[in-house]
Formats: structure tokens, sequence, C-alpha cells
């Protein structure tokens, strides 16, 4: 009987091994911190190793040998701007690819806001993928769909964080002309079942339905609102990441999946043909070119992300910045250490719930930060 991994950490959750295997033997299931594993059947498994094969972790990588360039950019549309995360580099890649009759995959939330990878083949549905979503999407049957669409010919765009590609370009086995992989640069995923949770505690809070979730609002009259939740009622949710609970957790890497702690994604050679992140920062080197309205940072990795850029190009006010400064952020450089709270979270998450982290590691950090704010 195969066993997968020893440990949680060898698993990213990509599903590559359930979506290859020939007996449909193996399901991912939800653990008790809300992350999908694989579990193995043992009657349909006839120990064929196809799951092995595939797995982005137990596997190394093959990079381009390429030499990278980098980018800081922003849409010259605003509203296009200010509906993307950062510069809203992603969105012309995913139009010029539907334009030429191709289809496009990346993370959606659900009408339960429940987030995964969907495929979308007209301009309006676009809509759904943009902004960034810090939840660890499903992409389970995502990969033969774009096998599918590959095998017919398509323009493909798929996007995910470097596991996720990986994930694909193992399953496929073969490079495909038509294909563009976009790595979205990630810290780390936490799960759907924490996001869930912590959505609940606003519904009661709000006693309302929640219509719209955006994790990256952008500043409205000079107020950052980085959460933006909005209720069936009227009313609305907003507040700075630091103040926000879920948000505080997650860039404190304190709930993420155990294998972010060690991903070997988070380094600067990149799966994807263009690596998109936000150019933290910028305001060092090229403070003419900052103006807080958010700025992409665009990498090309291969020929075909060269091309894919130049045919977008004219869509953005940009720079080419030294790979250097690029390279300077942190998910390029090593995965973040496991600071040692993240245990006593989900100690407690499974314990006694979210409210209860809520309680016991934001309550007192949410205050500090305010007084510090008012003595500032
Ligand atoms: C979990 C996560 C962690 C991140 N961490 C960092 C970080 O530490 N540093 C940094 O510089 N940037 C990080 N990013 C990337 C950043 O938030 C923006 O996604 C990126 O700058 C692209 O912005 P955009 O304006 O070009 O396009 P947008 O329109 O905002 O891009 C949307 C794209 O993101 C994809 N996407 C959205 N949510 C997910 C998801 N859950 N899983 C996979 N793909 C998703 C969509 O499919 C689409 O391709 C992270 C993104 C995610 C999803």
């Amino acid at each position: 009987m195969i066993t997968l991994f020893k440990n949680k950490g060898e698993c990213c959750g990509c599903s590559a091994c359930s979506q290859i295997c020939p007996k449909n033997a193996i399901s991912m299931i939800t653990d008790e911190k809300g992350f999908l594993y694989p579990s193995i059947s043992s009657d349909k498994c006839i120990e064929c190793n196809a799951c092995k094969t595939v797995c982005p972790i137990q596997n190394k990588f093959t990079y381009f040998d390429y030499s990278q360039k980098s980018f800081a950019l922003k849409h010259l549309n605003a509203g296009e701007r200010k509906s993307s995360s950062s510069g809203g580099a992603f969105i012309e890649l995913a139009k010029s690819v539907i334009n030429n009759n191709g289809s496009v995959y990346g993370a959606a939330f659900d009408k339960t806001f429940k987030v995964k990878h969907i495929r979308v083949t007209t301009l309006p549905e676009l809509e759904q993928l943009k902004k960034s979503k810090y939840v660890q999407s499903d992409i389970t049957g995502i990969y033969s769909q774009v096998k599918t669409d590959l095998n017919e010919g398509h323009p493909v765009l798929f996007s995910g964080t470097g596991c996720q590609v990986q994930g694909l370009k193992n399953y496929l086995k073969k490079p495909y002309d038509n294909l563009l992989c976009v790595d979205i640069v990630c810290h780390g995923v936490p799960s759907q079942k924490v996001f869930d949770d912590y959505l609940s505690m606003l519904e009661n809070k709000y006693k309302s339905k929640i219509i719209s979730v955006n994790f990256r609002g952008k500043a409205v009259k000079n107020k950052v609102q980085d959460m933006l939740i909005k209720f069936e009622n009227g009313k609305t949710y907003s507040s700075i990441a630091a103040l926000d609970s879920y948000y505080s957790f997650f860039i404190k890497n304190f709930d993420l999946r155990e294998s972010c702690y060690s991903c070997q994604f988070s380094c600067p050679d990149r799966t994807g043909d263009i690596s998109l992140a936000d150019f933290w920062k910028i305001e060092n080197q090229y403070p003419e070119f900052q103006d807080y309205k958010g700025i992409s940072l665009l990498l090309i990795n291969s020929e075909k992300g060269q091309h894919a850029f130049d045919t977008i190009k004219s869509n953005y006010d940009f720079i080419e910045t030294p790979i250097e400064l690029a390279m300077s952020q942190s998910p390029f450089k090593k995965p973040f250490d496991k600071p040692h709270k993240s245990d006593l979270f989900w100690n407690i998450y499974i314990s006694k719930g979210y409210d209860a982290c809520v309680k016991k590691l934001h309550f007192m950090p949410k205050l500090k930060y305010k007084i510090k704010r008012l003595l500032k």
C-alpha cells in the first residue's frame, strides 16, 4: 500500500495525486484544521506510483533557463487597478487569452465564499478571478479540464500558487506551447475552515448574512480598508490588516498550512512563465512611481512570459527594475519560519474554536496597536 507522505509538511494539497490516479483511489479529505489531504483507498490502489510522480513536493521542480526580468507596473485604467489587488497585472494577461478564444483558470469565491479554482471563457466572468483571496483554493478536478482545453488546441492561462502551477505541470507530463502559467507569489495559505469560522463570527456580530468579501479594499478618502465586508442589512465592516483577526493571524503566519513553512517555491527560481506579486516598498528606490493605489511586481521567467508581456504592456505605466530589488521581497527569498504561536493557535482553535483564538491571541495585540497609534 502506497503512503504519500511521512508528515503533513510534505503535502501542499494541490490534489495532483488524486487527479492523476487511474483508479480514483485517492480522495481529498479535510483535516481538523480545515486543510485538504489525500486519503488512499487500499481496496482500489494498484500501486502504480502515478501519485508519487506528480507530487510537486516529492519531485524537484525544473525552472526555466532564462535571464529573468522584473517590472513594476500600474494599469492605466484606474477602474481596473482599483478592482485588482495590486497594479492589475493579471487582468490584461487574462483578457488577451480570452480574446484569442482561450480559457483562463484561477481562484474565485462561490456563493458561500468557498475559494475554488474555476474555468473562465468570457470577459465578464473574469471579474470573479480578480483580487487575492487569502484562503487555500480548492483545485479538485481542474487539472483534467486544463488538459482537455490544451489538447483541443485552445490557448490556456493557468494561474495559481507555485505549488498549484507545479502540480499542473507534473500532471500534464509534457510542455504545451498553448499553455501560459502565471504563479501568484504567495507566502502561505490559511484554510477554508478558519475563514468560514471568521465569517460566521462576523455574521453573528452584525446579525446579517455576508454578501461580499474583499481582501484588498484599497483606501477610500485616505482610509485604508484592507478587509471590506458587506452585509445583507446594508451594514459594512472594514478594517486595516493589523486590527482584523483573520488578516492578522494570516500576516503573522499563525494559521498557514504546514507545508508553507518549508515551501520550495519561495525562492528566486519560479515555476510560472510569469510571476505576480505586490511591489512593496517601491518608493525606497522609485519614489516618483509610488502613488499608493497598488503596484504590481511582474517577473518574466521564460520566453513565453516575455511574449505575453509584450502583448499587454501598452495597457500599463511601467518601469523595468533591477532583478535584485524584486528578489529582496520575502517570498522570493525563503519560506517564513513557523512562529512559536502557531501551535498555540491550532491548539486553541481545535479545542475551543475561532472565537477563542481571537480572545486569546488577537485582543491584546489589537489593544496595544491602538494605544501605540494614539500615542503617536
Ligand atoms: C494566498 C496568497 C498569498 C499571497 N502572498 C503574497 C506575499 O506575501 N507577497 C506578495 O507580494 N504578494 C502576495 N500575493 C499576491 C498578491 O496578493 C496579488 O495576487 C498579486 O500582486 C497579483 O495582483 P494583480 O493586481 O496583478 O491581480 P489580481 O486581479 O488581484 O489577481 C488575481 C489573481 O490571483 C489569483 N488568486 C486569487 N486568490 C487566489 C488563491 N487563494 N489561490 C491561488 N490564486 C489566487 C487569481 O486566480 C488571479 O489569477 C499573495 C496572493 C495569495 C492568493
